[in-house]
């Protein structure tokens, strides 16, 4: 017999009550595609051979339907998911970089979910600047005359480059030539503004005379990048943020600093390097800083320009500034985020990176303690309380390991990269370190609730 027949036709299927109640919901057009998907399945079968004998056609139809609510289900559940960082790396940049507060989230609601004075001055009635309601926040914080703020830190310095120095040529040393993961890099960036890379220097030893040296009627600007994720040790000499200053004064040459993370307080009181904050880079008389709003801030994903007024005008003026603006969720985020700052009693606790960053070594060793607990009925695994570390993350302090509590985990039967997989695909994932074939879960970069779900997880797989 033709075994081809087994397959019940497309209008049989598309009465049966279950594709009936899909299509309700979602239309037919979609469902259709993936009924013809699993009648093409079973053709392939039958052609294959795998289907050698005949079927009742209402086992296929079942089958079918089956296939369908559950391609469907799996098809419109969310995409973008919470998950449990247990990597120990705060500012994860695959993940999200900083998560925001509930405090700082309520005031993005607030205004995404209702109109606002995004652009309109409440008290002449007419339309206002975008950046207005921060900007006094981000002057005082910073000491800046002025600021503005973009879509991120790469953003900052396209529209810095192409607004100051198109045509121009712009001096950067080849030690700080940086490239930040995701195809932001010094000379690609250059490239796209127009602007014109004069190197100087060499990789590991520039000298303000190179600097100096460079100096030609074409110049336009000088920049320091900040080398965020790498170091260059041994035989090094890098030019000091104040020389370059004092350059740039004496040839009317505006400098610049890409800081990438910067942060407006001092670390070094938790264990971390004497990072310069931003104000202490504006206070040198740096003329233009930019850093990112999901590094150390804690923010949103933002592109902060502080400095002089005459520049930042110029480049709030260019048209590139119109394409790379911020919308109302940052803007809402980072209000929220800069009153923090101001909060110098809780500054710590309320900002969730800096909570996260900042947390004390004994709650961290109490938090792994109390995991190893949770997990002792699970015979399938042994899990081991021990002393490592975390990184901050975000090109943010690349050396620097801060001091943490992680739970080694192995399993009776299943490799360190077993565990991995299945926690990866477990609901929500949960992505941890996997090390000589130990699992590791690093308890800083768990959040407030997630103990409890990390346990569920593992009971489900592991028990
Ligand atoms: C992170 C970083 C960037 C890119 O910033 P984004 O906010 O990710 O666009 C640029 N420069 C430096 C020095 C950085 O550290």
């Amino acid at each position: 017999m033709n075994l081809y027949r087994i397959i019940p036709k497309i209008d049989k299927i598309l009465d049966n009550e279950i594709i009936k109640g899909l299509i309700s919901r979602y239309g037919k057009f979609i469902i259709k595609k993936f009924i013809n998907l699993e009648i093409n399945k079973f053709k392939n079968l039958i052609e294959s051979g795998e289907i050698k004998e005949y079927i009742e056609e209402s086992a296929v139809l079942e089958s079918i339907v089956k296939a369908v609510a559950s391609s469907v289900k799996s098809y419109f559940s969310p995409r973008l998911k919470k998950l449990i960082n247990a990597t120990g790396v705060v500012l994860h940049t695959n993940f999200g970089r900083a998560p925001l507060s509930e405090k700082v989230l309520k005031n993005v609601v607030d205004i995404a979910g209702n109109y606002s004075n995004l652009e309109f001055d409440i008290a002449m009635g007419e339309r206002g600047i975008r950046y207005q309601n921060i900007s006094d926040y981000l002057t005082e914080l910073t000491g800046a005359e002025d600021c503005m703020v973009v879509n991120n830190n790469a953003a900052a310095v396209l529209l810095l480059l192409s607004a100051l120095a198109k045509g121009k040529e712009v001096i950067v040393s080849r030690g700080e030539m940086i490239e930040i993961g995701g195809e932001f890099r010094i000379p690609e960036v250059m490239e796209q503004s127009g602007a014109i890379l004069k190197e100087v220097g060499s990789t590991n030893k520039t000298h303000l005379k190179d600097y100096f040296n460079a100096i030609n009627e074409t110049t336009a600007l000088i920049l320091k990048a900040h080398t965020s994720n790498y170091r260059i040790v041994g035989f090094t000499k890098s030019v000091e943020a104040e020389e370059l200053v004092n350059l740039g004064d004496k040839s009317g040459l505006p400098v610049a600093y890409d800081l990438g993370s910067g942060s407006f307080v001092d670390l070094s009181s938790f264990g971390l390097p004497d990072e310069p904050t931003v104000k202490s880079i504006i206070d040198k008389g740096v003329d233009i800083v930019t850093f990112s709003g999901d590094k150390l801030l804690g923010g949103p994903q933002a592109g902060i320009i502080v400095g002089k007024k005459k520049y930042i005008d110029t480049m709030k003026r260019h048209p590139l500034n119109r394409a790379l603006r911020i919308d109302k969720f940052t803007l809402a985020a980072l209000e929220a985020t800069l009153v923090e700052y101001f909060n110098d009693k809780d500054l710590f606790k309320n900002i969730l990176s800096l909570s996260l960053i900042t947390e004390d070594i004994f709650n961290l060793k109490k938090r792994a303690l109390r995991l190893k607990r949770l997990f002792a009925p699970i015979k399938s695994i042994y899990a081991e309380v021990k002393e490592d570390v975390s990184f901050v993350g975000g090109g943010a302090f690349p050396m620097n390991q801060i001091k943490t509590f992680t739970l080694q985990i192995k399993h009776q039967n299943l490799s360190a990269a077993n565990i991995d997989k299945i926690l990866r695909s477990s609901d929500p994932p949960v992505v941890g370190r996997v090390k000589n074939d130990v699992y590791i879960l690093d308890v800083r970069t768990l959040l407030n609730d997630q103990i409890t779900e990390l346990k569920n997880v593992f009971y489900k797989n592991f028990n």
